[in-house]
């Protein structure tokens, strides 16, 4: 550090600022129209029962929405349940991992599922297989395993992977697509279970766990379940299942996250699909990316460029620039969320451009930390 002092009461000119300051990773930025259809639904829709019509068509719209938003073969289907994508590791656990799972642990959260695998008294312990923060591994077919949970977006450091089948593999293929999920592309015919919750690419809150399930996936959650393991049924696969195709949940979900996230589904829908996203985010994380490349005192935190995430973009700054002091001064100014992961301990600034972003704040954002930079 230098021992310059630094001046933390920079005021960023108006003109330089987006139009919306939250480049977070989750809860990521909520598009105002949302809140506002939301508004307009408050006397009929909010404070409704969830087993009633009016609940039930918004919950099947969003499930065709998903289906259409990832082009869906026939017979998969789109399952929901409470708890959010950490409650869907344990429930994975107890429905879907038949005896042993392999897991590509290469961060906070791919390494959070493999925890839950190993500390599970009924199936044996995982094989787990890690790599370096800023990287990731490859999946190993194995005899042995009967799924295999790999991460598409690392969260926590920036990391993207291709969604394959292990080669010659004949488990189950589980995705965490808790941050990937819509900002990147994904073929279904790869994987069996590909999981998310709404609060990053959705636009919505959290709580909810959503899930695209395969023939195989369904047929093995009725398998296990056939077979008497003790399963609690909030983590019960089989009762989600039964639930969803009756566009319900289990017990009560939060009536206003559906909501946001069936206009968020609804808007990608109709400004192009999957394509229109994932395209998105490929604009908006390449101008962090080529920012950074020419900047003399930032670069890619993950070195190689296939494995740089399209929707959390990590950036390094030279050791004489505080990333801390950076990320708090945009915040004082009304950019937000811009820190790098806690437990990560990088002097980083991490930037989600959900398809939420617009590109346009993604440019403004850019020429905003270096306004902060110049003037530290
Ligand atoms: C955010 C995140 C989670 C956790 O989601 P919750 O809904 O808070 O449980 C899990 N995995 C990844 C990759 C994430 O980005």
């Amino acid at each position: 550090m230098s021992e310059k002092k630094v001046n933390t009461d920079i005021l960023i000119p108006s003109e330089l600022l987006p139009k919306d300051g939250r480049f977070g990773s989750g809860p990521s930025k909520v598009r105002r129209e949302a809140v506002e259809a939301l508004l307009a639904r408050s006397g009929d829709f909010l404070g409704t029962s969830h087993r009633q019509k009016t609940v039930k068509s918004v919950v099947g719209e969003l499930r065709r929405g998903l289906s259409d938003l990832f082009i869906l073969p026939d017979g998969y289907e789109v399952v929901l349940g409470n708890g959010g994508s950490t409650y869907f590791w344990d429930t994975a656990v107890f429905s879907l991992i038949e005896r042993k799972s392999q897991h590509l642990s290469f961060g906070e959260f791919s390494a959070k599922f493999a925890a839950s695998a190993k500390a599970a008294p009924f199936i044996e312990d995982p094989m787990i297989i890690k790599s370096e923060p800023g990287t990731h591994p490859e999946a190993v077919a194995d005899s042995s395993i009967d799924l295999y949970g790999l991460t598409h977006n690392e969260t926590s450091t920036g990391v993207a992977m291709t969604i394959n089948r292990p080669i010659g593999a004949k488990g189950l293929v589980a995705v965490d697509a808790t941050s990937g999920a819509a900002g990147l592309a994904v073929d279904p015919l790869e994987f069996d279970c590909y999981y998310f919750a709404p609060q990053k690419a959705f636009a919505s809150d959290g709580g909810l766990w959503f899930a695209l399930m395969s023939p195989a996936a369904v047929e093995r959650v009725g398998e296990i379940k056939a077979s008497g393991r003790y399963i609690p049924p909030a983590l019960d696969l089989s009762i989600a299942i039964d639930n969803s195709r009756l566009d319900q949940t289990y017990n009560t979900p939060a009536l206003a996250t559906i909501f946001l996230m069936n206009n968020q589904v609804q808007w990608m829908l109709a400004n192009g699909g999957i394509d229109f996203t994932t395209k998105r985010c490929a604009t908006s994380s390449a101008t962090l990316y080529s920012w950074a490349e020419a900047s003399s005192y930032a670069t890619p935190f993950v070195q190689d460029e296939e494995m740089r995430s399209k929707v959390v973009v990590t950036i390094d700054l030279d050791d004489a620039i505080d990333a801390t002091v950076v990320a708090s001064t945009l915040r004082k100014n009304g950019v937000v969320d811009t820190e790098p992961y806690r437990k990560l301990g990088r002097n980083q600034l991490r930037v989600a451009v959900f398809p939420a972003v617009e590109p346009a704040d993604v440019e403004a954002l850019v020429a905003c930390i270096d306004y902060v930079v110049e003037n530290l």
